[in-house]
């Protein structure tokens, strides 16, 4: 057993011994969950029917009969009539505010004119105060009939008091209303700048659409989100995450003002979600913080500070990945380095004597040994007992590199749906051979790591089950490739669980007071419409979320 599960193992006895039924039974439940089919992702127990939840903590994970005699005359009861319930799922990698300000702007996805496009523009323009910007994504005119480029002179008619910004579906065009042209002084004299192209109407004025390089004469006009835009979208981005099943996430790199907005609605007690911040890689906020130590459970266990994310290499999809040999479709290029590995070692240092994780984002092969090579160098010369360091993504491999993980207590944080969404193109990029080393999860768990699991929303989905379906099949919403893509890769549904519940916590330092439904830990928990844990591969994008309960309280109902 490696050092990672055996610590985890003592961990959970540990929790087990210090809640003993015994107290807990001495006073009524707050809640009595019963008749459900709940997985507590707990080995001593590992399906029961009842739950009792005190002061926002399980009290009772066991029998109906146990549950019962916790019922109280102020107690609320719970009959889950045979569903399943499974412990609160956490995103262990994605970036709340960047959620936060796509939920801000107009979906245009799925639009099939230009006149519903307008249409919902117009909805928005209700609400927002003249003058404001209104910023939409996701429209193609391809899905309208007549195909043409759309001139801005129904949408300013239609729009005349906000400035308007839409992006195409694939972020390479801009339509624009006319306020915008003119808060952006794009005018008929404007030049297109290289690599751009202002559409024109016949008397040579800008009509609305702005091609690749010509977005950014408009996008630098419309300002920044104020503070107060910026905390309304994080409360929006939660609320969001409570609608799929999460109570809990890490956020891959909070800026500054990020986390004295999380700060802000802690005291407010308005951040119900277990939130991991991981603080970007800025210098004075490191400083800052490290000054202030590690922070865990603030605000009623919301809140936990004391990790540093950093970057490595790049992505896949752009070549940015550093590769140890070249793309296999571009043999000129084997990637690049976002970073130094100097930069990772100094701020790994650093971190290390203050009790601090890194969690460093390395896509390719290169960039994963690198950052391997320096997590090792500063063990080395700072030996420390449980330091947790992880590699986000960890998405390359090359053989040599997979059992480094286990050896130096380094945790891999992936993101299973960017298998399924990657796989159609990844093996362009890497060829057969590297294609066995990558999203390589069985090879790893079997080297005696856990693997916390995540989506990286808003790159992907915010539906934490996408990944729980890839993880355990291989196969996207479709049920494709058959058997799965490289299905000698697959979890179990056992590990999938434990990736979205117990493995985040402990890739977290939280696995005393999260991960498990166990008496002791928080009352974090989901209600589902299907036994995903039983039902067939075909059918499990089919799991809908009835319910999502943060320390007892229920935060999301299904309509
Ligand atoms: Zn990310």
């Amino acid at each position: 057993m490696s050092r990672l599960r055996s610590a985890l193992t003592r961990a959970v006895a540990l929790i087990a011994l210090a809640a003993t039924p015994a107290l807990a039974q001495q006073q009524p439940a707050d809640l009595v969950v019963l008749n459900g089919r709940i997985y507590t992702a707990d080995g001593a127990r590992p399906v029961v029917d009842a739950m009792a939840i005190r002061g926002g903590r399980v009290v009772f994970v066991g029998d109906r009969a146990g549950a019962r005699a916790l019922i109280g005359s102020g107690t609320q009861t719970l009959d889950l009539d045979g569903r399943t319930v499974i412990p609160g799922m956490t995103d262990a990698h994605a970036h709340v505010a960047g959620l936060g300000s796509s939920l801000r702007n107009v979906d245009l996805v799925g639009t099939t004119s230009y006149a519903q496009v307008i249409e919902r523009v117009v909805e928005r323009a209700k609400s927002t105060p003249k003058g404001e910007w209104i910023i939409g994504r996701g429209w193609d005119q391809n899905d309208w009939g007549d195909t043409r480029w759309p001139s801005q002179a129904e949408l300013s008619r239609a729009v005349p008091d906000h400035p308007v910004y839409l992006e195409r579906v694939d972020g390479h065009a801009g339509l624009v209303n006319a306020l915008a042209l003119q808060k952006a002084n794009v005018t008929k004299a404007t030049k297109d700048p290289s690599g751009g192209q202002i559409i024109r109407d016949a008397q040579g004025n800008p009509d609305g659409v702005l091609v690749d390089n010509a977005q950014s004469l408009v996008e630098r006009a419309i300002p920044a989100a104020t503070r107060a835009q910026v905390k309304e979208s994080i409360k929006a981005a939660i609320a969001e995450m409570h609608r799929w099943g999460l109570t809990g996430v890490h956020d891959a790199g909070s800026s500054a003002q990020v986390l004295e907005l999380y700060e802000e609605l802690g005291k407010e007690n308005a951040l119900n979600i277990r939130l991991y911040a991981m603080i970007s890689d800025h210098a004075p906020t490191i400083d800052a913080w490290m000054k202030r130590g590690p922070q865990s459970g603030l605000y009623n266990g919301t809140l936990w500070v004391r990790s540093i994310k950093l970057y490595q290499d790049g992505a896949l999809g752009s070549r940015g990945a550093a590769l140890l040999e070249p793309y296999s479709d571009d043999a000129k290029t084997n990637g690049l380095l976002v970073s130094a590995p100097e930069h990772i070692k100094e701020v790994a240092t650093k971190a290390v004597r203050a009790g601090f994780q890194v969690n460093t984002h390395a896509i390719g092969d290169r960039g994963n040994r690198l950052v391997l090579d320096s997590y090792e160098a500063v063990f080395k010369a700072n030996p420390t007992a449980d330091h947790r360091f992880r590699v986000e993504h960890a998405q390359i491999l090359h053989s040599d590199d997979i059992p480094r993980f286990a050896e130096l207590g380094v945790i891999p944080s992936m993101q299973a749906s960017h298998q399924t969404s990657d796989m159609y193109w990844a093996g362009n990029r890497l060829g057969e051979t590297r294609l066995r080393g990558a999203y390589a999860w069985r090879s790893l768990l079997e080297s005696g790591v856990i693997i916390p699991n995540g989506s990286d929303f808003p790159v992907e989905y915010v539906n934490p089950l996408i990944s729980f379906k890839a993880s355990v099949t291989r196969q996207d919403a479709r049920n494709w490739p058959a058997g799965g893509w490289y299905p000698e890769q697959k979890m179990t549904r056992d590990e999938g669980l434990k990736s979205m519940t117990l493995w985040p916590a402990y890739a977290a330092f939280q696995e005393n007071e999260l991960g498990s439904l166990s008496a002791g830990k928080r009352a974090d928990f989901v209600v589902l419409n299907q036994d995903l844990m039983r039902v067939p591969d075909a059918v499990l994008s089919e799991t809908k979320v009835l319910s999502t309960w943060v320390g007892g309280v229920k935060v999301y109902e299904r309509k």
